[in-house]
């Protein structure tokens, strides 16, 4: 069978073979427990510490503010809950958007039912934040402030570095979630202004359940687990060495190729808008805005036809995302598109569409020829 056009790199990647052929080397060499003292164990522990490294070169942090969990998931809990129960003499008042991923939003929810208080800013039309509402929504007991990079979604990126200068000028701690702007758009821990950044391997062409959190030099939280002392006494638990290095591998290209992925990201998805707007004009909507949107995402509605019908018609020949769930009977559209009030109709109208640095011409111009036919059949 034909494998699908896969335009889905937002939900997640294949794993890059330079990554998979480094964790194919340890797979077959190399089982040392990081934590052992003989010479297998240090190799483990040096492999490890080169990754973090790798990681830290790329989003320009020390190696040391950097630890390894298991998935984007993981990273944002221990940062939200840790700063949260760290800080709570202090104050139970955390700051953070409409639009957050789930990875984020249930754990605020969480810590609501947990007695802290959560202030949910709204965005505009495409998607941003304003900082105003971050500043003005500022208490004396606010403790915490996390925002999200970039949608993953819609793709729009947040005006980060504002947000975190409000941030410091207030003396409270601030996270974002970067699972989608790393590779992508520069991603630069110094620049931005943060103190908790996560990263999500799988984001990143590298395998999934690994991530790191970027945890900045001072910076205390409450940990989330206990046992030994892995991962700056932070996360314990044997480290997942294969995948480790997996990660390191996959920071260590998405460096050294940024420029090329991003050229190829971007004109990929320049070629698909172009190629559908040509076909159906107004028939199709572009949602958010590209001068504030990640390279390779797009979330566009197609007039009159809904996103599941329409994509569930080419699946087996495309794979993109829809931005609703459709249930049994009714359509839920998403909550990111409906914080940016699009419509109803619009909304489970949306499908999105993301590029990735294997993406070809060829792809896009069979895509949108696949598409076009079904969108017009079900016109
Ligand atoms: N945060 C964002 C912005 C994401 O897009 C995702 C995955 O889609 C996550 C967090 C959660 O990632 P994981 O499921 O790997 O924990």
């Amino acid at each position: 069978m034909k494998k699908p056009i896969y335009l889905d790199y937002n939900a997640t990647t294949p794993i890059d073979p330079e990554v998979a052929k480094e964790m194919i080397s340890i797979i077959q060499n190399h089982y040392g427990n990081p934590s052992s003292s003989y010479e297998m164990g240090r190799y483990s522990k040096n492999a490890i510490e080169k990754a973090r490294k790798q990681i830290a070169d790329l989003i320009h942090a020390k190696p040391e503010e950097i630890i390894f969990t298991s998935c984007a998931t993981e990273s944002n809990n221990l940062a939200i809950q840790g700063i949260a129960y760290k800080n709570q003499v202090k104050g139970k008042h955390i700051i953070t958007s409409s639009i957050e991923h789930p990875a984020v939003i249930e754990v605020c929810k969480f810590l609501e039912q947990q007695g802290f208080i959560i202030t949910y800013v709204p965005v505009d039309a495409i998607g941003r934040v304003n900082p105003k509402d971050v500043e003005e929504a500022i208490r004396l007991d606010t403790i915490l402030i996390t925002i999200m990079h970039a949608n993953n979604e819609v793709g729009t990126i947040q005006p980060i570095s504002e947000i975190a200068a409000i941030a410091k000028k207030n003396s409270i701690l601030f996270h974002t979630d970067a699972s989608q702007s790393v590779g992508k758009i520069e991603t630069n821990v110094e620049k931005l202004g943060v103190d908790l950044l996560t990263l999500a391997g799988h984001k990143l062409y590298a395998p999934k359940g690994i991530a790191a959190l970027y945890i900045k030099e001072g910076v205390q939280l409450q940990k989330l687990m206990y046992g030994a002392s892995q991962e700056n006494r932070i996360r314990p638990g044997t480290e997942n060495l294969i995948h480790v290095v997996a990660l390191g591998k996959a920071c260590e290209i998405a460096m050294r190729d940024f420029d090329k992925n991003v050229n190829t990201m971007l004109a990929t998805k320049e070629r698909l808008v172009s190629g559908l707007m040509e076909a159906f004009g107004e028939k199709v909507k572009v949602n958010g805005d590209p001068a504030f949107c990640l390279p390779n995402t797009l979330s566009i509605a197609f007039d009159d036809v809904e996103a599941h019908t329409l994509t569930s018609s080419f699946c087996n020949d495309l794979n993109i995302a829809t931005g609703s769930a459709c249930h049994a009977k009714s359509v839920e559209i998403s909550s990111v598109l409906k914080a940016m009030r699009i419509d109803f109709k619009t909304a489970s109208e949306t499908v999105r569409i993301s590029t990735g640095k294997q993406t070809t011409f060829d792809e896009i111009d069979a895509a949108i020829e696949i598409i076009s036919n079904k969108y017009r059949e079900l016109l």
